[in-house]
């Protein structure tokens, strides 16, 4: 099933995705949803069903309830454009994962504009990632297990500034400003594809292609990802893990081709879709 959220004559409203347009399902919202579990969300009974052109579609969980945890340095391609535009050293050894998180009060949706924050931000970048979505409550899992854990997938995009980033030396404050968390256009649950998903991953600016990769190539995978976190941490339903993103942003080009207003970004996952928004 492919899920979304969208507002329907006013009112947020959560469905499926189907050839007909959204089928609604009752749950207040996504979180809600998650909770309630893909099984009970299959059985679950459709009061209508509308045509797409009348809903606007947002982010598929528009209010992630914690902060989006993200993986940096996580395809070997991207670690080495990340280490050239840093004047560092690259190293082939396999490297720790690196963890962070982004604040998210509130997801952008698809066909949106994305804040450029001119006069706070010179340097800003796009980076498409496959967001993990986790279905159940997560404690101890072992990394065959991990595929029991997942709700499903979106395209997220990581958006960066990069002058924020380097001029605090935290990564979370250049990844949190307002409209930085683009998401969509819908979840793709879980049983629709293999586990670990291996999809098409890319992203085009103004219809230059930039990013294309795939993400059976992460350096640390879901399984391993999920294992190492939750050795520790109790992941909760709802919570939203971005993978991490393949060469092709903007600060890996020489000289590096940076986001302006007007500029439009596209993430595309295989099965999932296209998020597409624009600077302004
Ligand atoms: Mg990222």
């Amino acid at each position: 099933m492919k899920l979304v959220t969208c507002l329907y004559e006013g009112t947020q409203r959560v469905g499926v995705l189907t050839d007909n347009g959204v089928m609604f399902l009752p749950y207040p919202d996504m979180n809600a949803l998650i909770e309630a579990g893909l099984p009970a969300v299959k059985g679950a009974v459709s009061e209508k069903t509308v045509p797409l052109a009348d809903v606007t579609l947002l982010a598929p969980v528009p209010r992630p309830r914690q902060d989006v945890i993200c993986l940096g340095m996580n395809y070997v391609d991207h670690a080495e454009e990340s280490a050239r535009y840093n004047g560092r050293a690259f190293s082939k050894e396999k490297p720790v994962s690196v963890y962070f998180s982004k604040r998210v009060s509130e997801a952008a949706a698809p066909d949106t504009e994305i804040p450029s924050h001119q006069g706070l931000v010179e340097r800003l970048d796009y980076e498409a990632e496959l967001a993990v979505i986790i279905g159940k409550t997560a404690k101890n899992v072992k990394p065959e297990e991990a595929g029991d854990y997942i709700f499903g997938y979106t395209v997220l995009n990581d958006m960066s500034s990069r002058d924020l980033q380097t001029g605090h030396m935290q990564w979370y404050f250049g990844k949190s400003l307002d409209g930085f968390t683009p998401m969509g256009p819908c979840i793709l649950t879980a049983d629709e594809t293999a586990f670990p998903p291996a999809l098409k991953i890319s992203s085009r600016i103004n219809g230059e292609p930039r990013q294309d990769s795939n993400t059976s190539l992460l350096i640390h995978t879901i399984p391993a990802i999920l294992a190492e976190l939750t050795q520790g941490m109790t992941l909760l339903p709802g919570t939203i893990i971005a993978t991490g993103t393949p060469a092709g942003v903007g600060m890996g080009f020489e000289p590096p081709k940076f986001l302006h207003p007007g500029d439009v970004v596209e993430c595309e996952i295989e099965k999932i879709g296209v998020l597409r928004n624009t600077i302004r």
